[in-house]
């Protein structure tokens, strides 16, 4: 037995064969052009647009071949609990309906034949990679702990030993079988590290489906693959999972370019065929100051995905935006097709931007408007309480319990309009919107209160519940005709200190007094969701206050 078979024999006596391994993740079975992509986020309990972004285009490139989309929990850097980040990610997918063909779900139970779908309870496979790695010589056991002061040989690790002629002096890389058996012996927990082939002279080419061929450096870092709590970090996890999972193209962040040439080497040292990189471009944002900074978390409220679900914008908006952040020919296709639906817009690898998207929510509101335009008022109303449900629930009640009225408000220039308005891009705004089915108006500013009263009181005595705009309007025209106001415009004109005023201003009156506003959508829509009680209670407390 050779001496590096020996190590690795000592290091993991009960570490599981490969080939067991091998057997359980079968090849996919895949027609010609079918892509495997995953969303592989790390816990964090938040899911950022970024993050969305690339789950997006992973979710794309899956169904537009069907291909297969799965998720894949990377918890092995972080140490918050999975179940909780598991509900804010799937939540959001759900929402959002992008939904993985593979993961786990909330109960720990595995869908699909290629899990676990979370890397902590993958531990014994990256082990027995390990191993392989150990015994082929081309990883080794590091015994260097965390000690304090200024000779923490960790430290050091990284200014001197990683550098690329200082290798020889790292107190590791070298170590006998004789070596490391008594530090074994003596039970002091290990890193396992990989002994690049490289000395730093090197440069290598790969070649990124979004980006083209990039040359850099080549990796000459012995890094770490496992940690000595035998967990490992990011890179050594992904290739292993990405090939046994069978992945054909992994998209994720471009903050992951400058460590490709790291995952490049581990690939080719494990035996693995290369896997097909895509980095997708980050998302920036105009910052206060004019000057263009990525979207962050700390900073902007848009960056968490629960902000539109708290928001109410309709999904397809976020996900309309996000096409167009990813492929500029999305708008010219949604011209071109107004009524299907986004996921009729098939795009491929080609078609993603290679340059860094601005994020820019007055974009995110303009395509949010058209689509709330498009809905009947009954459906809006039902999105409304869905929504109030979740997010107000003193709001969800009284929709619920003056249902009819909020019915007829949101049909208010819409249901039977040709263009209805296009002001209201999320749900969360309309109670502000409809302020005064809420309230009656606790102040009354007008220029002439002695006018107004009058006015109002005739109003209130003719009162009758109009059916229609027309029959609403000939009798305010009729009313203010009888109190002084003129009801023609030109004679007003010509004579105006003969009259109370126009036409319009008794409009005007009469809806300062039932909303407390001296412009809005017609009045007779809001006499009528109202109704008679309520519109004869505002006039009345209009004359007292
Ligand atoms: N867990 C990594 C992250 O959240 C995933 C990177 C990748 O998709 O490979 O950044």
């Amino acid at each position: 037995m050779n001496e590096y078979q020996k190590i690795a024999d000592l290091l993991f006596p009960n570490a599981i064969n490969i080939e067991k391994i091998k057997e359980k993740y079968p090849r996919r079975k895949l027609q010609e052009g079918c892509q495997v992509t995953r969303y592989a986020p790390s816990p964090t309990g938040f899911m950022h647009i970024g993050n969305f972004f690339q789950a997006f285009i992973s979710y794309n490139l899956a169904k537009n071949t069907n291909g297969v989309f799965y998720v894949r929990f990377e918890d092995t850097d972080n140490k918050r609990e999975i179940k909780e980040a598991k509900e804010v990610i799937y939540q959001i997918l759900e929402e959002f309906s992008i939904l993985p063909d593979e993961y786990q779900s909330l109960d720990g139970e595995d869908h699909g034949i290629y899990g676990p779908y979370v890397q902590s309870q993958r531990l014994d496979i990256y082990k027995a990679f390990a191993k392989k790695l150990v015994a082929e010589g081309k990883a080794f056991p590091c015994f260097c702990k965390k000690t304090e002061g200024k000779e923490d040989v960790l430290k050091l690790r990284e200014t001197k030993f990683e550098q690329d002629d200082e290798k020889e002096y790292d107190p590791c890389r070298n170590l006998s079988f004789e070596e490391i058996k008594k530090h074994i012996d003596n039970n002091e927990p290990f890193a396992i590290r990989l002994k690049t082939k490289n000395d730093g002279s090197q440069r290598i080419k790969f070649y990124d489906l979004i980006k083209g061929e990039i040359e850099a450096k080549a990796n000459s870092k012995d890094f770490v693959l496992l940690k000595n709590d035998g967990v490992p970090p990011y890179a050594f996890a992904h290739a292993i999972d990405d090939t046994l999972m069978g992945t054909t193209i992994v998209v994720r962040g471009e903050e992951y370019i400058s460590s490709t040439p790291m995952h490049i080497e581990l690939f080719e040292a494990l035996g693995f065929s290369p896997i097909c990189y895509c980095h997708n471009p980050l998302i920036w944002k105009i910052g206060e100051s004019g000057n263009k900074r990525k979207i962050s978390k700390r900073n902007d409220p848009e960056a968490d995905m629960r902000f539109y679900l708290r928001e109410g914008y309709p999904k397809e908006s976020v996900l309309e935006y996000l096409l167009n952040l990813i492929n500029s020919g999305f708008e010219i296709w949604r011209k071109e097709n107004p009524d299907v639906n986004w996921s009729d817009y098939k795009f491929g690898i080609k078609d993603i931007t290679t340059i860094a998207p601005v994020f820019d929510i007055v974009k995110l509101n303009d395509i949010a408007k058209n689509i709330i335009a498009k809905e009947k008022g009954e459906q809006l109303y039902l999105n409304w309480v869905d929504w109030a449900k979740e997010y107000d629930i003193a709001l969800a009640n009284t929709l619920i319990q003056n249902k009819e009225k909020f019915i007829k408000l949101c049909k208010m220039e819409r249901d039977e309009c040709i263009k209805p308005r296009k002001d209201i891009y999320n749900l969360k705004m309309l109670k502000e919107y409809f302020f005064y089915a809420f309230e009656r108006p606790s102040q009354i500013e007008v220029e002439n209160k002695t006018i107004f009263v009058d006015f109002i009181k005739a109003y209130l005595k003719e009162f009758i519940m109009p059916n229609s705009n027309q029959e609403w309007f000939d009798k305010i025209k009729e009313i203010a005709g009888n109190n002084g106001f003129a009801i023609d415009n030109k004679l007003y004109k010509l004579n105006p200190e003969q009259f109370k005023g126009n036409i319009a201003k008794a409009c005007e009156y009469a809806r300062i007094a039932i909303t407390g506003q001296k412009s809005g959508p017609s009045l007779f829509y809001i006499i009528d969701a109202l109704g008679e009680k309520e519109t004869i209670e505002r006039l009345k407390s209009a004359i007292e206050i």
